[in-house]
């Protein structure tokens, strides 16, 4: 299976302090609609699903008309990648779910309003959030959560997984800050040491299983998750192309394998070589390889 990752714009009601696309958001508002038309036509391929992500989608007037527009391209799944505020609004969920909406990925960055206010410097976020989560599963949609993990919520990744399981999510993702964007700005204040991040989200994926919930990684190798290497997501995420600003296709997928991501000097002694990713360059870059030792 293949998706489509389409940008559709970059203006968001959030001001998240590890946003990778935050240079683009200071700048850079919606794409034109009949221009996103056009990058959906030309991004099609049957069997491809799609995610409209920006930027945050739900606060364009128009994302109902562009998710009927994509079912009757003929993408499915349909996913929409959200901050989950404007979902707060239960009637904008059922309108999303009645034009083609059959995934949502809302955000939550922390257990209490206080962390998750202040990583979006957003007052009020958490709530909406929760309450935008609480309106897809009590209209049946399909959640797939993300938490972006930084310093400043590993102490409570486990108790955000307790939450979301508590609001009716059955499937979430931990997603190790890439510094990129804004959080490539604030590395120091945002990005945590590797083993420390890779602790917390253990302690959080089995948390998660006590609930039966599936919590998955993103951008943490399987020598940092020891027992755990089933959540590694990256041997799954479907092949993806990114529709950005420019309007054309990039292969996501090959970048962030041969240029997003880097290999250690004893990655070709470990028994995942040929299947990890690992990790953003950037980490290594700052922090060194002793972290990642080879896999027996
Ligand atoms: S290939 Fe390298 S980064 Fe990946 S699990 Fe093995 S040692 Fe870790």
């Amino acid at each position: 299976m293949s998706r489509a990752d389409i940008k559709v714009g970059f203006a968001c009601n959030n001001r998240c302090v590890f946003c990778a696309q935050g240079h683009k958001r200071r700048d850079i508002g919606f794409i034109d609609a009949a221009e996103l038309a056009g990058r959906m036509r030309k991004a099609f391929a049957p069997g491809r699903g799609l995610v409209l992500t920006g930027g945050e989608p739900t606060i364009r007037r128009d994302l109902v008309k562009l998710v009927a527009l994509a079912r009757a391209i003929g993408y499915a799944p349909i996913q929409v990648q959200t901050n989950g505020r404007m979902l707060a609004y239960a009637p904008l969920v059922d309108r999303l779910m009645r034009a083609g909406v059959t995934e949502f990925s809302p955000a939550l960055h922390g257990s209490t309003a206080a962390v998750h206010d202040a990583l979006t410097a957003a007052p009020g976020a958490f709530d909406q959030t929760v309450a935008g989560i609480e309106n897809v599963a009590r209209a049946g949609g399909l959640l797939l959560t993300n938490t972006v993990v930084v310093r400043d919520n590993l102490s409570c990744l486990e108790d955000t997984i307790r939450l979301l399981g508590s609001l009716g999510v059955r499937q979430a993702q931990l997603a190790l800050v890439h510094p990129v964007g804004t959080a490539g700005e604030l590395y120091d204040d945002i990005v945590p040491p590797i083993d420390e991040a890779a602790e917390a989200m253990a302690r959080a994926i089995r948390a998660g299983r006590e609930l039966s919930m599936r919590v998955v990684t993103e951008a943490v190798p399987p020598c940092l998750l020891p027992g755990l290497e089933d959540a590694v997501v990256e041997e799954r995420i479907p092949d993806t192309t990114v529709v950005d600003l420019d309007g054309e296709l990039f292969g996501f997928s090959t970048w962030r394998t041969d240029e997003g991501k880097a290999k250690g000097p004893r990655c070709g002694e470990c028994t995942r070589d040929q299947s990890c990713e690992g990790p953003w360059r950037e980490y290594p870059e700052r922090f060194g390889w002793d972290a990642y030792r080879p896999m027996a």
